[in-house]
């Protein structure tokens, strides 16, 4: 037997998968609203121009490559938790947070994942139904028993809080759990204040582990408002970790730019969580790439490139927006009888649109409009030049 030879072919990524198919269909106007990125009116991935204004002043200064600090550049950690927690935040001098810089949002998530289970010791980890499918298989990976809670009401397509509450009331103490902290990937219903503040209560009271993952600050209302479920932790005075990323706010997918923020109890806990993370880090890829984090740091500690950059954002926000409305109504006037006004409702940059696994099949068959086989469909990739195929073809399957 060759060392390889047990080796056995993994499941196809179905949102990798749903590319390659994508990519072998020669139809011309072939739609791809699987993948989680944002592209602009002409259908690229756009350089935001604050991220080329700072790479034009990095590469100017001809600087040359060190090696970061373990926890990554200490500009851009610090620009971590203003955004995270606000600028005027108490919490920033309070000694107690903790911000590593992170392979983007999935690396901090996996940071996190590992020192809970090496130092603290948990075990199981509950996920919300539906999840960002790379939530389970980070966790499993981690060596983490995944559970759901419930989320998603298909009945209103919207949120079923009565069942997340009593859910997550259910756990066993000690158990992670990881809260969209905004633009709930894949579904777009997100939690109101109030409804935080419930969630918050049972967390506490079941002395669970709060574990928020926050990929789309700035795509739901703006920067402070998306960071509501962040401040609302911060202000409980509970432990919790955050999971947050650069890859969509600044369109920085391949940089690999993202942070670990852990909020410990009292200050006396920071030194040690802190050195038991930097060896977490030390013994999985020792110190994170310089550019992403050098770029965004820039951006972030200069208020014109600052200005420029919520521009951009908004800029992006507000185009996702017009196509939701725009789908909405051309769906209604392409016949669909459903109700279909909750994909304006939901934020981000994905709705679940209610199609059936059938409907997305048609969809990619007979269409050329590849969407993921639980109905989710990336309403940024939509533009004024393929809305019109798209939403002619969904009303065809939902007829
Ligand atoms: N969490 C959620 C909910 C996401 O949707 C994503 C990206 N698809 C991530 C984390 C990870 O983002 P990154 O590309 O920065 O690793």
């Amino acid at each position: 037997m060759s060392l390889f030879s047990p080796v056995e072919l993994a499941p196809r990524d179905p949102i990798l998968g749903l590319n390659e198919a994508f990519n072998a269909d020669t139809r011309a106007n072939k739609v791809n609203l699987g993948v989680g990125v944002y592209s602009d009116e002409s259908g690229k991935v756009p350089l935001l121009r604050a991220v080329q204004a700072a790479e034009e002043a990095r590469v100017a200064e001809h600087a040359a490559r060190a090696y970061l600090p373990i926890d990554g550049l200490a500009p851009y950690d610090q620009a971590v938790q203003k955004l995270l927690f606000g600028a005027d935040s108490t919490l920033l001098s309070s000694g107690r947070i903790i911000t590593a810089q992170a392979l983007g949002g999935t690396g901090a998530l996996k940071l996190g994942a590992d020192f809970l289970y090496r130092l603290t010791g948990k075990r199981t980890v509950a996920i919300s139904n539906p999840s960002w499918e790379n939530h389970r298989a980070l966790f499993e990976a981690a060596g983490y028993d995944v559970v759901d809670y419930t989320y998603f009401d298909p009945a209103t397509n919207g949120l079923n809080l009565s069942g997340m509450l009593a859910d997550l009331e259910a756990l066993a103490e000690g158990t992670v759990v990881i809260l969209h902290a905004c633009c709930h990937n894949p579904t777009g219903v997100d939690l109101s204040l109030a409804d935080w503040a419930k969630v918050i209560d049972v967390v506490g009271r079941r002395q669970l582990v709060p574990f928020l993952d926050i990929a789309y600050q700035g795509f739901g209302e703006n920067l402070e408002d998306d960071a509501v479920a962040v401040r609302l932790f911060a202000e409980s005075g509970l432990p919790f970790l955050v999971a947050s990323s650069f890859s969509k706010s600044f369109s920085l997918y391949g940089e690999r730019v993202g942070a670990l923020t852990m909020v410990t109890s009292s200050k006396e806990e920071t030194a040690p969580v802190l050195s038991q993370l930097k060896r977490v880090i030390r013994t999985n890829y020792s110190n994170p790439p310089t550019h992403g984090a050098k770029v965004v740091a820039a951006v972030l500690t200069n208020p014109e490139l600052y200005a420029l950059w919520e521009d951009e954002l908004a800029e992006m926000r507000d185009r996702i927006r017009d196509m939701r409305a725009a789908l909405v109504q051309k769906l209604q006037a392409a016949g669909v009888e459903q109700d279909v006004s909750f994909i304006q409702r939901q934020r981000g940059m994905f709705s679940f649109s209610g199609l059936s696994k059938e409907q997305v099949a048609r969809l990619a068959d007979e269409f050329g409009i590849y969407a993921v086989g639980s109905g989710r469909i990336c309403v940024a990739a939509l533009n004024n030049s393929n809305i019109d195929a798209v939403a002619q073809a969904m009303a065809a399957v939902m007829k």
